[in-house]
């Protein structure tokens, strides 16, 4: 156990008595609590992160008030996205509204948060209004470096969508994919790290290689990696060799992967090397780093583009009471996957509340599964745990393990089998 630095004191003044106490206490006791003293915990960001926040606060809600801040609407998960590019399922099998029934103690605001008044404890919306916090939750997941990649301005409307978060168009994407003609050329431009989800850039390639078999069109995908190497990229390999010998082309960093300029009218690309390269359809996923209002709100450290955080407590460093999670954050070994988004939530909430109630933090074990489809009903993972080090400053790998390289297809069907039903868990647990 770890002791909590949260003085007892400090949070007796947000409410009426003892809470430890209250917790062990009948209902009559806790429904006698007076609203306007409890504390606020206000959660920005109702994706993978902050729904699962929510899932545990709300066990709690009788001793704390929730409202939580989105700005869409519904939500479109990252995870199976290219499956829906790959026309394998539809925009709505991936996209939810909250199920509002399950959090009647919550209020909901569906606005977009500009920016966070670190020294009033108060966020600040678009629109002028302004919430106080107690304790704040950040889990908005990305941006995009603009103007790293000369040529590509993010915010046209003409380029491909990139499809790396849920507002981007995925339908558009997948109209300009369809309208392609027979021996098309593809480029694929894939970041550098960190990024969200290390292994979609070639999971989306795999199922547009498909995509177009079931139209009937031959094309060619070229990878163009700013990258060396990349995760499970040997059962990649194989599964491209297996299915999309000839049409699926990967270029390392150091054999000329790396772009750095791209002509939109003229439909090209260069490389490092000043190689230009045409393509028919040129599918830029830009370079990432935490979201706006990070930067925006002055909690980044200096020279930094994603959040640094107490790997215990996930309160952000410098920065007292406001807590990060998921994309955003700089989570050392773990990668950026909605797998680990909601592994470090369970965390953050559990720990919060551990706070709220006087009690030891729990000593925090983390778990990554992230699969990845070449075509339906084939799939391969790769899963990792991780827990603190010595001095409990940083996430650490305790190893992980891949699937293996010559599965069969029953291994690849039932490995497809499993990812949907991770996916379904997910999603029903959160949103449904
Ligand atoms: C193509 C693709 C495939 C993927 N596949 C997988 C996979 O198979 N498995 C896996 O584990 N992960 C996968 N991921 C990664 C996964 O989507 C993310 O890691 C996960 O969503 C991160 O959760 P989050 O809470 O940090 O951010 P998000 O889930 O993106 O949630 C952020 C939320 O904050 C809201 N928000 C942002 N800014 C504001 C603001 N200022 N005010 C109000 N609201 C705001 C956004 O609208 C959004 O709803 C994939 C991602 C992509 C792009």
């Amino acid at each position: 156990m770890i002791k909590n630095k949260f003085s007892r004191r400090e949070f007796l003044s947000h409410i009426i008595g003892n809470l430890t106490f209250l917790l062990v206490a009948n209902n009559f006791l806790l429904k006698r609590l007076n609203a306007k003293t409890k504390p606020k915990v206000v959660i920005v960001g109702l994706g993978i992160g902050g729904a699962t926040c929510l899932q545990y606060l709300s066990k709690i809600s009788d001793l704390v008030e929730i409202i939580v801040v989105e700005k869409l609407n519904e939500y479109q998960t990252g995870p199976l996205s290219n499956l829906v590019i790959g026309d394998i399922l539809k925009r709505e099998d991936i996209t939810f509204k909250i199920n509002k029934n399950k959090y009647k103690k919550v209020k909901f605001i569906y606005e977009n948060v500009r920016v966070v008044d670190v020294e009033n404890k108060s966020i600040i919306f678009s629109k002028d209004l302004i919430i106080n916090y107690d304790f704040l939750i950040l889990s908005p997941g990305i941006s995009y470096k603009n103007n790293i990649l000369e040529g590509y301005n993010i915010a046209d409307k003409k380029n491909i969508p990139h499809c790396w978060d849920g507002q981007s168009d995925i339908i558009r994407f997948k109209r300009r994919l369809s309208d392609l003609e027979d021996n098309s050329k593809i480029i694929i431009s894939s970041p550098d790290y960190p990024y969200r989800c290390p292994p979609a850039p070639y999971e989306r390639a795999s199922l547009i290689a498909n995509y177009q078999r079931k139209l009937n069109k031959k094309v060619k995908i070229l990878i163009l990696d700013s990258k060396n190497s990349f995760t499970k990229q040997e059962n990649f390999f194989k599964e491209w060799q297996n299915g999309f010998r000839d049409v699926i082309d990967w270029i390392p960093r150091n054999k000329g992967g790396k772009v750095t300029f791209y002509d939109q009218k003229k439909k090209f690309v260069k490389n490092s090397d000043g190689q230009i390269i045409k393509g028919d359809f040129i599918h830029i996923i830009p370079e990432q780093k935490a979201a706006s209002i990070f930067s925006d709100s002055g909690l980044l450290n200096e020279g930094k583009d994603w959040c640094e955080i107490n790997p215990i407590s996930f309160e952000v460093d410098r920065f007292k009471d406001i807590y990060a999670v998921g994309d955003s954050i700089d989570a050392w070994a773990m990668p950026k996957s909605a797998f680990s988004a909601n592994s470090q939530a369970k965390v953050l909430a559990i720990n919060l509340i551990n706070k709220i109630l006087g009690r030891d933090y729990i000593d925090p074990v983390f778990l990554n599964t992230c699969y990845s489809f070449s075509r339906e009903n084939r799939a391969f993972s790769i899963s990792a745990w991780y827990r603190l080090n010595i001095t409990k400053d940083k996430i650490i790998s305790l190893g992980s393990s891949e699937s293996d390289v010559d599965a069969n297809n029953y291994s690849r069907k039932l490995e497809a089998k499993h990812a949907f039903g991770w996916y379904e868990t997910m999603v029903n647990d959160l949103f449904t």
